[in-house]
């Protein structure tokens, strides 16, 4: 029953002159915080929760609002009879009276979204079973660069929950069976009428379970699973990268309540080489040539994932040039075809002269009267 003294707007915590916006904005957020199933350890919640439905009731309602703030003597005298009258009694939905139509309907909308479709409460008698899919699992797998290239199969070992050997999965001692809950008879939610509401609420006993243990198994104390290293076969397909995630399905946990089980995700991580750098589905290499190699162009042997190959080095090849070797770099993930492998060719300038090779350098210059700089701009 409302008490007329009481203040909606004050409820709300809203200004007077708060519109339709401002108002479903602090009930919601009211309406959250002081939810009995969100304070199960606080009797007072359900008085203030119900109050402030009350206030949106009214405020929310523009005629109902007018109403109201033309003075509460004017506003309970009439037009707000039915649904607020003494010994209620009636579970929310219908006992609101005039306009718990459009209460019901905020409130399921609020409730489902906030307390996972527990909102209309009382209703259920049983526990839905958990078809839940068991969890995914991650992995991680190394590989050598040339194993990531090439496609390999390892093993690997998980830790994986499974039923405990001692209790069958039941978590009970042997001996012993899972008992119904006596706190609620299997149904997993308690229920209590107060006032108006009926209210619903996860068991304390079971913790929603339906089912107690009076005697945890003592392998695995109750929980019925251990974990247990497990291995597989993983089949590592050619060109994976670093962070390339591989899925065995079904090869994750079992669900607890028969649905399918998760999977196992393996994720390679990629040791780096000592000749190759990835780029994409391109590999790179840095194929070192001499001076007069660069000069007069050469033949030099270059080697690739697959072997040797002869790779013809241009006469008069700047350092730092890329030189293409088609179809050698990594092989494209799940699809025909490859990627090339880039031999970057770098320069070396020659160190620790003779006084002979000193001197046909010299004579070369002269030769050549070399100087790259002229005739570029800004050089003179
Ligand atoms: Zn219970
Ligand atoms: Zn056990």
């Amino acid at each position: 029953m409302p008490v007329a003294g009481k203040d909606y707007y004050q409820v709300l915590g809203v200004d007077r002159k708060a519109d339709q916006k401002e108002i479903r904005k602090a009930y919601r957020k009211l309406a959250r915080e002081n939810h009995p199933d969100a304070n199960p350890n606080d009797p007072k919640a359900e008085d203030r929760f119900k109050e402030i439905s009350q206030a949106y009731e009214v405020l929310s309602d523009a005629e109902k609002r007018k109403q109201y703030d033309q003075g509460p003597s004017a506003f309970f005298g009439e037009g707000f009879g039915p649904g607020y009258g003494q010994g209620g009694g009636r579970a929310y939905g219908g006992g609101f009276g005039q306009g718990g139509q459009a209460f019901s309907g905020d409130f399921a909308d609020l409730f489902s979204s906030l307390f996972g479709g527990r909102a209309g409460a009382g209703a259920r008698t049983r526990r839905q079973p958990r078809e839940s899919r068991g969890q995914d699992v991650t992995a991680t797998v190394t590989l050598s660069f040339e194993d990531a290239l090439k496609g390999v199969t390892t093993r690997i070992q998980v830790p994986r929950n499974v039923a405990c050997p001692t209790c069958n999965g039941s978590g009970a001692a042997p001996g012993t069976q899972p008992q119904i809950c006596p706190v609620c008879q299997g149904r997993g939610v308690v229920s209590q009428s107060q006032g108006v509401f009926a209210l619903s609420q996860p068991c304390p006993r079971c913790g929603g379970d339906g089912m107690v243990i009076e005697t945890p198994c003592p392998t695995c104390s109750g929980s019925g699973t251990v974990s247990k290293m497990k291995t597989y076969k993983v089949p590592i397909p050619a060109g994976v990268k670093d962070g390339t995630k591989i899925r065995l399905k079904g090869k994750g946990e079992a669900s607890a309540g028969g649905g399918p089980p998760g999977d196992l995700y393996v994720v390679t991580r990629v040791e780096d080489s000592d000749l190759y750098q990835r780029r994409g589905q391109d590999l790179t290499i840095e194929v070192p040539v001499s001076l007069t190699e660069a000069s007069l162009g050469a033949r030099v042997e270059v080697p690739t994932p697959d072997g040797k190959v002869s790779l013809k080095v241009p006469a008069g090849i700047k350092d730092g040039t890329l030189l293409r070797i088609g179809g050698k770099g990594a092989p494209l993930l799940g699809e025909k075809g490859r990627g090339d492998l880039l031999a970057r060719i770098r320069v070396e300038t020659p160190r620790d002269l003779t006084e002979d090779q000193r001197e046909l350098l010299e004579r070369f210059a002269e030769l050549r009267h070399d100087n790259p700089r002229s005739g570029r701009a800004g050089w003179g």
